[in-house]
C-alpha cells in the first residue's frame, strides 16, 4: 500500500462542481445563477474603471516587488478601516482597531478563526442556518465545533427572527457568533437596525464573541448604510470581529483581496492582537499579495477614484434592484400565480427563491437555467436579454 492508499475523494464543491457542468451544457439559451458574481448588462464580468485607471498608474510607475509588510500595505489598511469604521470615527482615531491585509474574505475570516482558536480553543461557532457554505468547513477545519442558529423559516419564506434570538440567548459565554453584516447569503434577507439593536444585546449580556463577515458592502443600500451596523457594535463597547471582501465591489475576485479588522478595549490592547494576527499570517502564507491590494489602495485613497468607484458600485447595486424587480414582474407575466414579491424585498446579490431541490434539479436538465438545490439563484447575473427565458423557466417547474 503507498502512502496515500487511504486517502478518500473528497466531494466536489456543490458551486464550483456546478460551473462544470454548466460549462459542459450545450443548451445555447443557458443561464448560470449558480456562482456568487456579477455580471454586467451584457453578461460579462466587469473590469472596473476606476481599477483600470489605477492598474495603469501602477504599471506607469514601475514599482519594483518587494515582500509587503506581513500585515500588508499600510494605505490599504487604513483605506480598509475608514471604510468600515467610517473616517471619523473615535475606535480608529484612539488605535484601537487591528486591521490586516488578507486574501479575500475568506482570508479575513481563517486569520479570525486561527486567532480565536488560540484564544479560546473551548469555545463553539454558531453560523446562520442557512449560511454562506464555507462558514462551516472554515471554522470546522480551524478546530471549532459549530453549530447553527434559527434564521430563515422555509415554511412561511422569511426570517425566523425570535428562533434568531433565542439561539443567541441559549448560547454559552464565549461563543462566537458569525454574522452576515449585510445581504445575507444564501437568502437576501437582512434583519433590520431595530432587531439588530436586539442582537447586539444578546451578544453583550450573554458575552458572545460577534464575527461580523461583510462581503457586500454597499450591495444594500449604500457603503455607509451597510456598514453602520459595524457601528453598532463598536457603540456597545464591544469587542468586533470584522471580515472585509473586495471581491464583488471592486470585481477583483481573482486578485484575493479582503481584510480582518479587530476592535480592542484600548491601543495597547489592539497592537498585541495586531503583533499575534501577523503571526497567523507569517505562519501560514508570509505576507500578502502586491497588485490587487495596491490597486483597491490607490482607487480608496484617490478622491476622483473613490467617487468613480462609488459611482460604479452604485451602478451595480442599482442594476440588481431593477433586475429584482424585472424577475418579480416577470414571473408574474408568465403566469405565476403565487406571491413572488420577496423578491424585490431581499438585497444583494442572491435570492432565495423558495424553490425545491426537484424544480431546481428540472430548471437545470431540462431548461440549462442553473441555481443550487437550495433554491439559491445569483440575481445579479440576470440582464435584460435573460431575465424573460429565466421567468418562462421558472413558470414551467412552479
Ligand atoms: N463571506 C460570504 C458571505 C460570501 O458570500 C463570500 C463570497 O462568496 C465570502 C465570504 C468570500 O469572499 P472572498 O471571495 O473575498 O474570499
Amino acid at each position: 500500500s503507498s502512502l496515500f492508499s487511504s486517502v478518500e475523494m473528497a466531494p466536489r464543491d456543490p458551486i464550483l462542481g456546478l460551473n462544470e457542468q454548466f460549462a459542459a451544457d450545450t443548451n445555447p439559451d443557458k443561464v448560470n445563477l449558480g456562482v456568487g458574481v456579477y455580471f454586467d448588462e451584457n453578461g460579462k464580468l466587469p473590469l472596473l474603471a476606476c481599477v483600470q485607471a489605477a492598474e495603469k498608474a501602477l504599471m506607469d510607475a514601475h514599482k519594483p516587488r518587494g515582500y509587503l509588510p506581513i500585515d500588508g500595505i499600510a494605505a490599504y489598511d487604513n483605506g480598509v478601516k475608514a471604510l468600515v469604521f467610517g473616517t471619523d470615527s473615535d475606535v480608529i482615531k484612539q488605535g484601537r482597531v487591528a486591521t490586516v491585509q488578507a486574501l479575500g474574505g475568506t482570508g479575513g475570516l481563517k486569520i479570525g478563526a486561527d486567532f480565536l482558536k488560540k484564544l479560546n480553543p473551548n469555545a463553539k461557532v454558531l453560523i446562520s442556518d442557512p449560511s454562506w457554505e464555507n462558514h462551516r468547513a472554515l471554522f470546522t477545519q480551524a478546530g471549532f465545533e459549530v453549530g447553527t442558529y434559527r434564521y430563515y423559516d422555509a415554511a412561511t419564506r422569511s426570517l425566523n427572527f425570535d428562533g434568531m434570538l433565542a439561539d443567541l440567548k441559549a448560547a454559552a459565554p464565549g461563543t462566537v457568533v458569525v454574522l452576515h453584516a449585510c445581504c445575507h447569503n444564501p437568502t437576501g434577507y437582512d434583519i433590520t437596525p431595530a432587531q439588530w439593536a436586539q442582537v447586539i444585546d444578546a451578544v453583550k449580556a450573554g458575552k458572545l464573541t460577534a464575527f461580523l463577515d461583510m462581503a457586500y458592502q454597499g450591495f444594500a443600500e449604500g457603503i455607509a448604510e451597510d456598514g453602520a451596523v459595524v457601528g453598532e457594535f463598536v457603540a456597545a463597547g464591544l469587542a468586533v470581529f470584522v471580515s472585509t471582501s473586495f471581491s464583488k465591489s471592486f470585481s477583483l475576485y481573482g486578485e484575493r483581496v479582503g481584510a480582518l479588522s479587530v476592535v480592542c478595549s484600548s491601543k495597547e490592547e489592539a497592537d498585541k492582537v495586531l503583533s499575534q494576527l501577523k503571526i497567523m499570517i507569517r505562519t501560514n502564507y508570509s505576507n500578502p499579495p502586491t497588485h490587487g491590494g495596491a490597486v483597491v489602495a490607490m482607487v480608496l485613497g484617490d478622491p476622483k477614484l473613490r467617487a468613480q468607484w462609488e459611482e460604479e458600485l452604485a451602478g451595480m447595486r442599482t442594476r440588481i434592484k431593477a433586475m429584482r424587480r424585472a424577475l418579480a414582474e416577470g414571473l408574474k407575466a408568465a403566469g405565476v400565480k403565487q406571491d413572488m414579491g420577496f423578491i424585490t424585498t431581499q438585497v444583494g446579490m442572491f435570492s432565495y427563491s423558495g424553490l425545491s431541490k426537484d424544480q431546481m434539479v428540472r430548471l437545470r436538465n431540462e431548461f440549462g437555467v442553473y441555481g443550487t438545490d437550495t433554491g439559491r439563484m445569483c440575481v445579479a447575473a440576470l440582464n435584460e436579454k435573460n431575465v424573460g427565458y429565466v421567468c418562462a423557466s421558472i413558470a414551467k417547474v412552479i
